[in-house]
């Protein structure tokens, strides 16, 4: 469905990731994915369009750390970095969650993320997580 939005397309999708539910243990496990979107639509609009991926798939308003069909974050855009009421970027989380980093690091591993000033493949590398995410395909 990324693939169809107008003026976009996906190079690469990582492997799916598991990882133990947390916030609230009594849900299922989690499945993580990142994959690489070349696009030329702006990234407001690129998170509008992701919201509407999300609704046409069936995600309803529910707790914040619970159970959801799908959730589709922006983890980062090249060169954009931004903090409105609507999007941050890149996703303020992203360095602290494996079931982040390391999807992203296979799709992207030599993008270097401003804050951290290292490469998605050397902070995957490197850093400690709270939560462990495996591959399972
Ligand atoms: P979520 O529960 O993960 O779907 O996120 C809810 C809200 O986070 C959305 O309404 C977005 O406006 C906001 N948001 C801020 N930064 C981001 C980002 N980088 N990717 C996705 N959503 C974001």
């Amino acid at each position: 469905m990324i693939a169809a939005l107008r003026g976009t397309s996906v190079p690469a999708r990582s492997r799916l990731y598991r990882s133990a539910p947390w916030g609230d243990p009594r849900q299922p496990d989690f499945i993580n994915a990142a994959c690489l979107v070349r696009t030329s639509l702006a990234p407001e609009v690129l998170l509008d369009e992701l919201q509407g991926i999300e609704a046409a798939l069936g995600r309803v308003p529910g707790p914040r750390w619970g159970p959801r069909r799908i959730d589709l974050d922006l983890l980062a855009c090249e060169g954009a970095v931004m903090d409105t009421p609507r999007l941050t970027l890149p996703h303020p989380r992203f360095l602290e969650r494996s079931f982040a980093l390391l999807p992203a690091a296979e799709v992207w591993p030599d993008w270097v993320h401003p804050a951290a000033g290292k490469t998605l493949e050397e902070l995957a590398r490197t850093l400690a997580f709270t939560t462990v995410a495996e591959p399972i395909e």
